[in-house]
């Protein structure tokens, strides 16, 4: 890292929110989470928000790279670089011993092996399905009309979890209906939600192979509710770091500083 008191930005617009860190000096000066919307009016307020946070102008930025599913469509970056990388990059940071990344966001699920420096070596991905992502999530907390920060909460307090056995979101949304009309606890119904969510991830991380330690990164990683029921479906602990969702940003502003 240089000492060079220069500024660097990234910048992550992923397909539901828009992520950005300001670094200086290796320390987060700034940073900013806001939803990303349709056009470019949610990175371009993640980016000024994230200047007003560190109390800096864009003029005295040397370098912003852009990462995530947006990042072709915003003007504002010097280079893009992939989410992979990005992920791949911000969790190492985060969390040094990390091997390999469950990255769970608002609409895919990558797992990403990373080699001894940090350097991604492998990765599988779901882009092509709601479940197992947050998406699926955000459908279930709609039905259960509970605050998808609420989700981690109701599946602690399961006695006897649920099961969904659908794959497909569209069926579990029929399934979860049919066990609450049958009397099934809402706990016990977002236990099965959980581990749902994990069996799919679960299953990608076996596609890559899994070598500790294992961090989750992404906005899903806030749910403790997913973190247990993926550590149980892989028999491993999952490490977490309170600024997971912003690892791809972060690993957008270590490339910038270090290019
Ligand atoms: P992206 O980069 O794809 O836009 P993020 O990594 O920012 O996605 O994650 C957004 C997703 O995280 C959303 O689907 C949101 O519902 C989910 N999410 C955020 N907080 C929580 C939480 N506490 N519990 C479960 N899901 C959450």
């Amino acid at each position: 890292m240089r000492g060079d008191r220069l500024l660097y930005a990234g910048i992550d617009i992923g397909s539901t929110t828009s992520k950005c860190v300001l670094l200086r000096d290796g320390e987060i000066v700034g940073s900013t989470l806001v939803d990303t919307g349709i056009g470019t009016g949610g990175p371009e307020q993640a980016f000024s928000g994230a200047l007003a946070a560190a109390g800096v102008r864009s003029d005295e930025i040397t370098r912003c790279v852009a990462t995530g599913y947006g990042r072709t469509s915003w003007k504002g970056a010097d280079e893009t670089i992939s989410e992979l990388a990005a992920h791949a990059r911000g969790s190492h940071f985060l969390l040094p011993s990390t091997r390999t990344v469950i990255d769970i966001g608002g609409q895919d699920a990558k797992v990403i092996a990373l080699g001894p420096g940090g350097r991604m070596v492998n990765f599988a991905m779901n882009d092509k399905c709601a479940a197992g992502t947050g998406r699926f999530l955000e459908v279930m907390a709609t039905i259960l009309r509970v605050p998808i920060q609420s989700l981690e909460e109701l599946a602690a307090q399961a006695q006897r979890p649920a099961p969904i056995s659908s794959t497909c979101t569209v069926f579990a949304e029929s399934e979860v209906i049919s066990q609450l009309a049958a009397g099934t606890p809402i706990s016990d119904v977002v236990a099965g939600i959980c581990m749902s969510v994990a069996s799919r991830v679960a299953a990608l991380a076996k596609r890559v192979g899994i070598e500790q330690e294992v961090c989750m990164s992404g906005g899903v990683a806030q749910n403790g509710g997913v973190r247990r029921a993926l550590e149980r479906a892989l028999e491993i602990p999952i490490f977490y770091a309170p600024q997971a969702q912003m690892a791809g940003a972060l690993g957008a502003a270590l490339y910038a500083c270090h290019k």
